[in-house]
């Protein structure tokens, strides 16, 4: 039986990932900052809460991120805790940059001294580009990065660590260049689940309230549960490598919301409105991907285009919420209300 261990196991990729990784016969050991307070909900909606090994650990704690790695002897690790809010990074910048690289510096460190064949995947980021001059798209693994977030430049930080440590030690480290994915586990403070959710609430005769930034960003979005196997791959392959993962597809936010609206026959005009204080002091206008590495190299499958993807997203997301109501009504009943 393969370990693996997963940095932030609680979020959106995480747990998609935990869930995949136990269905391939896994032991799965999760990490998180605060297991008092973090929240397990992902876990319990894929029921897998009770399947997996839930540590505490301060990832910037260079000796307690070895003792974990001494103890349960990984094959592969996972790094995708981050502080991952690009909107946040500029108010928390500071943070950002230290956790979102320490964090990776530590895990590196760690295996070099432990046991250098442990294979080691680095959550990276399509922020990392930043600005993109339209010869360029879409974009490769290739391109020169030019963040434009404190987010972007931390996580093109850790990416460059990763390489290093790869060309230097000779360690396997895989680098996934990942573009925004979506999923109802997403977390709320993200445009596309605040879009969906409020979609969907309003087609469920629930109080909802979308206001929104820039709508004229085109992003190239997928689906989240499609690109955790896309993070297996990397790990399964003989060569260590960087890894575009993407739709290859670029859509406005202005679009995406009109098809999701069109879908569930609701008037968009009704219902979502512009807030100035939403706007971020620099947006990328346009970016998306070419994964014609993943596909070729890794035999990674997408397929899904912007509709399919929007039907999907409103199909879960209905799920998710019945789920999340059935819960509130469990708990209610429990405590007698
Ligand atoms: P999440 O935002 O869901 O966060 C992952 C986990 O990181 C959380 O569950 C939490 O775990 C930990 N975390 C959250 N905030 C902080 C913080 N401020 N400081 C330290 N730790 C924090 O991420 P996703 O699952 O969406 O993404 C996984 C990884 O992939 C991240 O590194 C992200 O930056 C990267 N990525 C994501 C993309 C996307 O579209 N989703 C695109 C490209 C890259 P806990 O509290 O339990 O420790």
């Amino acid at each position: 039986m393969k370990t693996a261990i997963i940095t932030g196991i609680t979020g959106q990729d995480g747990a998609y990932l935990a869930k995949l990784l136990l269905e391939k016969g896994y032991q799965v050991i999760g990490l998180s900052r605060d297991l008092l307070n973090c929240n397990v909900k992902n876990l319990e909606y894929l029921q897998i809460a009770e399947k997996v090994h839930l540590i505490e650990l301060n990832l910037l704690d260079l000796s307690r991120v070895s003792r974990v790695i001494e103890k349960f002897e990984p094959d592969e690790i996972y790094n995708l805790a981050a502080q991952s809010s690009v909107g946040s990074s500029f108010d928390n910048p500071i943070d950002t940059l230290e956790y979102n690289t320490t964090s990776v510096a530590n895990f590196l460190e760690s295996i070099r001294k432990i046991n250098s064949r442990i294979k080691f995947y680095q959550a990276s980021s399509s922020e990392m580009f930043g600005y993109i001059k339209e010869e360029n798209l879409p974009i490769k693994e290739s391109l020169i990065f030019h963040p434009v977030s404190p987010y972007g430049v931390s996580k093109a930080s850790a990416h460059w660590l990763s390489v290093n440590y790869r060309e230097a030690y000779g360690m396997f480290t895989a680098c996934g260049i990942l573009f925004n994915h979506e999923s109802a586990l997403r977390g709320e403070n993200y445009v596309i689940k605040k879009v969906i959710n409020n979609a969907v609430r309003i087609k469920n005769g629930l109080p909802a309230h979308l206001q929104l930034g820039n709508l004229a960003i085109k992003r190239d979005w997928g689906y989240a549960p499609k690109y955790v196997e896309a993070m297996w791959l990397m790990l399964q392959d003989d060569v260590p490598g960087d890894y575009i993962i993407c739709s290859g597809e670029a859509v406005s936010l202005e679009s995406f919301i009109h098809k999701v609206f069109q879908q569930l026959n609701l008037d968009v005009e009704k219902y979502v409105s512009i807030n100035p204080g939403l706007l971020r002091p620099l947006d990328l206008p346009v970016i998306y991907g070419d994964n014609t590495k993943a596909k070729k190299e890794l035999g990674w499958e997408y397929n899904l285009n912007t509709d399919a993807l929007i039907h999907t997203l409103i199909e879960d997301e209905m799920q998710w919420l019945e789920w999340n109501l059935s819960q509130s009504f469990a708990s209610q009943s429990k405590a007698g209300i």
